[in-house]
């Protein structure tokens, strides 16, 4: 299901006002399953926006309009839309009794054009306008959708959340399920899926590259729950028999919670000692509340000098490979390991730059050592982007190693 958001209002043309709105309703509507494809905002023009909703009518599913319900002239988008859908405006004493409620308690008073906002098309319902007095309303036309919503802001987003959500919720069954991966780029992964994001209108699927990860977004709507689970499972199980060592969860969560949750399902305590991450992992870990179940410590050694008073690393190793080696990620894990006692221990040593890289031992480079009480192992990664990300696609690429030995 497509939605093209239409914000009404001269203001927003001129730029007098920004328009929120519309950005605002693309983030909720995309969270609830709705894609929306076109933005338009149009002046407070009788014949624009009579053009307009010809041409929204013809390529989306759902309009939504923001803005000239208010009881001027110049507001004009319940009279517009109505024209155009050949729809007769009602008196509804309901909304007149609301507006006039809402008079009475602000004190403020009721001009005979309000009167105007009490009219609503027949077939459609009307939206409660708590904080203000023009009512929004809700019109199923030819299988079509149109949401007729006020501009202020504050009341657009409470009559959103409060009223158009669950009715668009009980009149199509629209549900999203989303696969989180990592160690695949979108590309390749859209190599992958190539055949089944052309051929498929329900579900769609698409995908969100991310520092590091990418999710797949799959939306299935129908008419019941039963037949939107099916369509749902059918491609999530396709997907997975694909790519299924890329797949670290099925769930809205972090690699770090996915680690967390096995840990504590396995009773294992960990422990990290950072050389390039600075603290980074740790910080990421100790985001999640309960964590302290499964952390035993964080090291940040950063100098020579600490991986040697604080983990024992040999200086003629040091000496030798240099802090960003080999050997030295892998006696640093097997010094934290002797130091806690952890059931796993995980070091980082590396490059992220910008300064101090060479041909042999470029920016970028990054070794994990992991050493657990039946292995140890040290992942040699080559890391692009700038200092953050370099660190940020480190601390990922501990988690997926730690969650694939899990
Ligand atoms: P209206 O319902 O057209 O009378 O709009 C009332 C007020 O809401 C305007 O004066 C604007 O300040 C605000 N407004 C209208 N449309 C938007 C929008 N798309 N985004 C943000 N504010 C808006
Ligand atoms: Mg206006």
């Amino acid at each position: 299901m497509n939605a093209e958001i239409i914000s009404v209002g001269t203001e927003l043309i001129l730029g007098s006002t920004l328009n929120t709105n519309a950005h605002y309703l693309s983030k909720r509507l995309s969270n609830i399953g709705i894609d929306v494809i076109y933005h338009t905002a149009v002046k407070d023009d009788p014949k624009m926006l009579e053009d307009i909703i010809h041409i929204g009518l013809k390529r989306a599913d759902v309009l939504i309009f923001t803005g000239g319900l208010g009881p001027t002239d110049d507001d004009m988008t319940k009279e517009i839309v109505s024209k155009v859908l050949g729809l007769n405006l009602r008196l509804n004493v309901s909304v007149e009794n609301s507006i006039k409620n809402y008079f009475n308690k602000t004190d403020k008073i009721m001009s005979s054009n309000n009167k105007k906002q009490a009219y609503i098309p027949e077939e459609s319902k009307f939206l409660t306008n708590e904080i203000g007095t023009a009512p929004g309303i809700y019109i199923k036309w030819n299988e079509k959708l149109l949401i007729l919503l006020p501009g202020p802001p504050n009341e657009m987003k409470l009559m959103f959340n409060k009223y158009v959500v669950p009715l668009i919720k009980q009149d199509f069954v629209i549900k999203i399920s989303t696969i989180r991966t990592i160690g695949i780029s979108e590309s390749q992964l859209e190599n992958s899926l190539k055949d089944i994001i052309r051929n498929n209108t329900n579900p769609t699927i698409a995908t969100y590259a991310k520092e590091g990860t990418v999710d797949i977004k799959i939306v299935a709507k129908g008419d019941n729950d039963k037949e939107v689970d099916s369509l749902l499972n059918e491609i999530v199980c396709i997907i997975k028999n694909r790519i299924s060592k890329y797949i670290y969860s099925y769930l809205d969560e972090t690699i770090e919670e996915v680690v967390f949750k096995k840990l504590k399902d396995k009773k294992m305590k960990i422990a990290f000692c950072e050389s390039c991450t600075g603290g980074l992992i740790s910080a990421k870990f100790t985001r999640i509340s309960g964590v302290s179940e499964v952390f035993e410590r964080g090291i940040i050694a950063y100098s020579n000098n600490s991986k040697i008073e604080e983990l024992n690393v040999n200086k003629d190793t040091l000496e030798k490979f240099g802090p960003v080696s080999e050997q030295v990620a892998i006696e640093m894990a097997k010094g934290l390991m002797n130091k806690t006692k952890s059931d796993i221990a995980v070091s980082t040593t590396g490059l992220a730059g910008p300064s101090g890289g060479n041909k042999t031992k470029p920016i970028g480079l990054v070794y994990i050592g992991i050493v657990t009480k039946n292995m140890s192992k040290v992942i040699k990664c080559m890391l692009n982007g700038d200092r953050t990300s370099i660190q940020n696609k480190a601390a990922l690429k501990v988690f997926n190693e730690i969650r694939k030995i899990l």
